[in-house]
C-alpha cells in the first residue's frame, strides 16, 4: 500500500505515538452540549457554558493529573475556552505534555431502511474545520460511528460498510490537515447476546474498517484506534476481567494491523472500575500486543467525580482527588500493574449503563 503522505506526516506519526505513551492514555471530555447537558443535570446543575467550563477546569487543573494523560478530547466550545484566570484551556494542556484532540463529528442518523441502524455525519465542510481547529491548537480528532448487534443480524453489511467508509473519508480528511485521527467503531453493549458473538462483529467491523482505511490510503503510523471491548450483550449474564482480555486481545490480533501505535477503548457503560480491571487484564496477557491498550474514557473517568463535586465551589479539591484515584488506576491498568487502589469509593463501581444511551 502506498499511504498517504502530505507535509503534515511526520509530525502526525510522532504525535500518534505519543498518544499512545504506555502508561499514559486520553481523557474523553467531548461530550456535546446536548450529552453534558444530560451529565450537569444528574448533580441538579443547568446546562449553561459556566457550568461546562467549571467541569472542565476541574478536571484539567486536577493537580498531577498531567502525569497519567497524554491528550484530552474537547468540544468546540471547550476548545476556545479559558481557565477562570485566563489561560485558555489549549495552552494549560499543552504546556503540561498533554495534546489537545478535537471531536469533529455531528451526530448520528439513521440509514433508513434498517431496523435503527445509523451512519456518522460531519464529512461536509470538515477539511475546512480541522485547518481551523489545528489553527486553535488541536492536533488530534475522534469520529464516532456507531453499530448495533441485533436479533435480524444486525449489523447489517450496509451499516458495516457505510460505517467503514465514513470513518476512512473522516481519518484521510484529518491527515490532509494535519490532525490524527482516532478512528472510533463502537459496538453497542445493548442486547442479550453472548460475548462469542461481540467477539464475532467485532471482527467483522474492524477487518471492514482497516480494509477502507487501507483502499483510502490513510497513513495508519498516524492513527488510533478508538474501539469497544468485547464483552457479553448487557442483558447477558456478566463474565470476568480475564475473559474480557482474552476475547477482547484475540480480536485485535486478528484485525489490526501493528503499524497502529495505540488502541485507546471507550467505557461505553461499564462501571469505572470494571472498565479499569478489563483493562489492566489484557495489559497483563501475555500474548504479543504490537500496539499500546489504553483507555479514551469518557463516563468512565467522570462518573464518580462529578458526584463529588455537585458543582460547588467548596467541593472542587475532593473531586480533583477522586478524578486523580481514576487517572493513576488507569494509569496503572494500562501497564498491567493495577492492583486496586481505585475500588474503594462506591460510586466507582455503579454501572453507568444506559439502555439505547446516545452521545
Ligand atoms: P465512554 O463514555 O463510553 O467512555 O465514551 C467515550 C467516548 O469518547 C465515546 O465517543
Amino acid at each position: 500500500m502506498s499511504a498517504f503522505v502530505g507535509k503534515y506526516a511526520d509530525e502526525m506519526v510522532k504525535t500518534a505515538k505519543y498518544l499512545a505513551t504506555p502508561g499514559k492514555g486520553i481523557l474523553a471530555s467531548d461530550e456535546s452540549t446536548g450529552t453534558i447537558g444530560k451529565r450537569l443535570s444528574s448533580i441538579n446543575l443547568e446546562n449553561v457554558e459556566s457550568n461546562r467550563q467549571a467541569l472542565r477546569e476541574l478536571l484539567f487543573t486536577a493537580p498531577g493529573v498531567f502525569d497519567y494523560l497524554s491528550g484530552v478530547i474537547l468540544f468546540e466550545e471547550t476548545l476556545y475556552q479559558k481557565t477562570s484566570d485566563g489561560k485558555p484551556f489549549v495552552d494549560l494542556l499543552t504546556a503540561g505534555g498533554v495534546v489537545p484532540g478535537i471531536k469533529v463529528d455531528k451526530g448520528t442518523v439513521e440509514i433508513a431502511g434498517t431496523n435503527g441502524e445509523t451512519t456518522t455525519q460531519g464529512l461536509d465542510s470538515l477539511g475546512a474545520r480541522c485547518a481551523k481547529y489545528y489553527e486553535a491548537g488541536a492536533r488530534f480528532a475522534k469520529w464516532r460511528a456507531v453499530l448495533k448487534i441485533g436479533a435480524s443480524g444486525e449489523p447489517s453489511e450496509l451499516a458495516v460498510k457505510q460505517n467503514a467508509e465514513g470513518l476512512a473519508r473522516y481519518a484521510l480528511i484529518c491527515q490532509e490537515n494535519g490532525l490524527v485521527p482516532i478512528v472510533e467503531p463502537e459496538i453497542l453493549t445493548d442486547g442479550g447476546h453472548d460475548i462469542k458473538t461481540c467477539a464475532a462483529v467485532t471482527e467483522r467491523v474492524l477487518a471492514a474498517v482497516f480494509k477502507s482505511l487501507n483502499d483510502h490510503k490513510v497513513l495508519l503510523e498516524g492513527t488510533l484506534l478508538k474501539c469497544n471491548m468485547v464483552t457479553p450483550g448487557s442483558d447477558s449474564p456478566k463474565v470476568g476481567a480475564e475473559v474480557i482480555a482474552e476475547y477482547t486481545v484475540a480480536a485485535l490480533r486478528r484485525t489490526v494491523p501493528p503499524a497502529v501505535p495505540g488502541v485507546v477503548f471507550l467505557s461505553g457503560g461499564q462501571s469505572e472500575e470494571e472498565a479499569t480491571q478489563n483493562l489492566d487484564a489484557m495489559n497483563k496477557l501475555e500474548v504479543l500486543k504490537p500496539w499500546t491498550l489504553s483507555f479514551s474514557f469518557g463516563r468512565a473517568l467522570q462518573q464518580s467525580t462529578l458526584k463529588k463535586w455537585l458543582g460547588k465551589k467548596e467541593n472542587v479539591a475532593a473531586a480533583q482527588a477522586t478524578f486523580l484515584v481514576r487517572c493513576k488506576a488507569n494509569s496503572e491498568a494500562a501497564l498491567g500493574k493495577y492492583a486496586g487502589s481505585g475500588a474503594g469509593d462506591a460510586a466507582a463501581s455503579e454501572s453507568l449503563y444506559v439502555k439505547g444511551y446516545k452521545y
